[in-house]
């Protein structure tokens, strides 16, 4: 099959996601033959360096030989079985891992991250009800989150541009001020500032609490809407608010778990205990759709009780899918076996000291959190996004802007020269594109 044939084959028959199918009268779809380590490649055998990690689902590189083997066993054993009523090995072996990792445990499995938004806000609600405040319906979010894009989901998320049009499908939800450091005002640091939204925060929920059973954050990074990053105060505020108030704290480390913040989750960094912890993306390293809501035994005991309704009555087919387990297993095993956050420590050193030789380009607020890195290109180019993405694709660098943010999320397997070629043709487009 030549490469023209699977364009055009592709556009007739796949609705992509995130995209204005009409862009790929000009833009071309890239397809992809083969991925190795940090590189995706092309029919014609030329590489990209896959600075996003696909979407942030990638921790260990493509054809990760550790992953591949524990999906094939298990491809042998038992591919899948309903989890009503049944149970295997992989699941209940990843939810004592994870039930460890976290602090938290009762892990309520689905297939996307969306759908593990879902399911916390309504084990919230749910919770609520059972132990007799019905009226605790309502949800907080930040401003600028962004939490999935199913119809709940959504309703917390605060992104204009994937939300508007569906407005009149959405649940009203509050937003509170956002901590994103680059909001602060100049000279106000990080801290302080996120002290200012913490203090709003508990003014808002000391009037609301009766009617709010959740407040739901992406811990220190909000990613979707542009890398915002914040202090570790914030998140601990919020919870000694939320504890003082009873209302949940919903962690969203869906992005931000498995290592990317140089913890390996992100809400460790503020030592605090979430009620719920939503995790996907990097769980499989990047392999199966699996996400899973961690909770807490208090919550999960409101349940727990002779009465049928009073039970969480909510499914996904696909719920606990033993391939996808199997593939996080082998996903935390190798964080064990190569030591992975500290030599991700060395990494973002390197790439620290790199960019602060940086002169005299266009750009502000460099920032850096774990594994993520970014900055804000100051431009009057309308096309920036486009420009850089297309002309990254053309030197063999994916990346995806956000707006004027340019970011690096790239796979933890990322090597010296690798990195050093990502950061230097980086500089170059940013001098070509601004
Ligand atoms: C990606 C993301 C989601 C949604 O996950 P999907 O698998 O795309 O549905 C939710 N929350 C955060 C913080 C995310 O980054």
């Amino acid at each position: 099959m030549n490469n023209k044939d699977l364009l055009s084959r592709s556009l007739k028959s796949v609705w992509h996601p995130c995209t204005q199918m009409k862009a790929h009268e000009t833009l071309p779809l890239l397809p992809i033959a083969s991925g190795e380590g940090v590189w995706l490649k092309d029919f014609e055998g030329k590489r990209y360096l896959d600075g996003v990690s696909s979407w942030w689902v990638n921790l260990f590189g493509h054809n990760e030989p550790r992953i591949k083997t524990a999906i094939s066993e298990q491809l042998d054993t038992l591919e899948h079985v309903m989890l009503a009523g049944f149970t295997h090995e992989p699941v209940v072996q990843l939810s004592e891992k994870l039930g460890l990792l976290t602090g938290l445990g009762h892990c309520f499995y689905a297939s996307d991250g969306a759908s593990a938004t879902e399911i916390a806000l309504k084990m919230s609600f749910h919770y609520w009800r059972n132990i007799g405040q019905p009226e605790k319906n309502q949800f907080l979010s930040l401003q600028n989150s962004y939490h999935g894009e199913t119809i709940g989901a959504l309703s917390v998320t605060d992104v204009a541009i994937f939300k508007d049009t569906y407005a009149p499908l959405l649940r009203q939800s509050a937003q509170m001020p956002s901590p994103d450091a680059r909001l602060a005002e100049a000279g106000e640091s990080a801290e302080a500032y996120a002290n200012r939204c913490a203090d709003f925060l508990e003014t808002y929920i000391k009037q609301h609490h009766a009617d709010i059973a959740a407040f739901i954050v992406e811990p220190l990074i909000q990613c979707a809407s542009g890398m915002g990053m914040y202090s570790s105060v914030y998140l601990k505020r919020a919870r000694e608010i939320c504890t003082q108030y009873q209302v949940h704290l919903i962690a969203d480390e869906i992005a931000v778990g498995f290592g990317r913040t140089g913890t390996m989750f992100a809400s460790e960094q503020s030592n605090i205990k979430p009620d719920f912890i939503c995790l996907s993306k990097g769980i499989t390293g990047g392999y199966l759709p699996l996400s899973v809501t961690l909770t807490t035994d208090e919550i999960y005991l409101a349940f727990y009780d002779d009465s049928v309704a009073r039970g969480f009555l909510h499914s996904h087919s696909y719920t606990g899918n033993a391939l996808a387990c199997s593939a996080a297993l082998a996903t935390l095993a190798i964080f064990e076996q190569d030591d992975v956050l500290s030599k991700n420590q060395s990494k973002t050193t390197y790439i620290n000291n790199q960019i602060s030789t940086w002169q005299g380009l266009p750009i502000a607020h460099i920032r850096n959190q774990g594994m993520v890195w970014a900055f804000d290109v100051q431009t009057k180019n309308q096309q920036f996004q486009r420009d850089f993405y297309l002309q990254g694709l053309a030197q063999g660098l994916l990346l995806r802007p956000i707006g004027n943010t340019v970011y690096w999320m790239p796979p933890y397997v990322i090597s010296p020269d690798e990195m050093d070629f990502m950061i230097n043709t980086t500089k170059q487009l940013v001098m070509t594109c601004a």
